[in-house]
């Protein structure tokens, strides 16, 4: 079956470090990286949403990835 993947990435001279995507994403993509939010793994990416739209900021863009129907 065709799994859908996402890229996800965090501006992080954006980022004033609230952790509103590390306590809200469900598949615990973020983790604070000293003062900023840093992406763990992109592959745990469901596609929600959520941290787009609740970052106070805009500091993450998440994009979908083209993937093969064999991947
Ligand atoms: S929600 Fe946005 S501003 Fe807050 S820690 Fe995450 S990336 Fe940084
Ligand atoms: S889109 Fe959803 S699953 Fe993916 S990083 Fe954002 S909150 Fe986490």
């Amino acid at each position: 079956m065709k799994k859908k993947k996402f890229k996800v990435v965090v501006k992080q001279e954006w980022c004033k470090s609230c952790e509103i995507c590390v306590q809200i994403c469900p598949k615990k993509v973020f983790v604070m990286d000293h003062f900023y939010s840093s992406v763990r793994d992109s592959n745990d990416c469901i596609g929600c949403l959520q941290c787009e739209k609740l970052c106070p900021d805009f500091a993450i863009t998440v994009t979908p990835i083209e993937t093969n129907d064999n991947e």
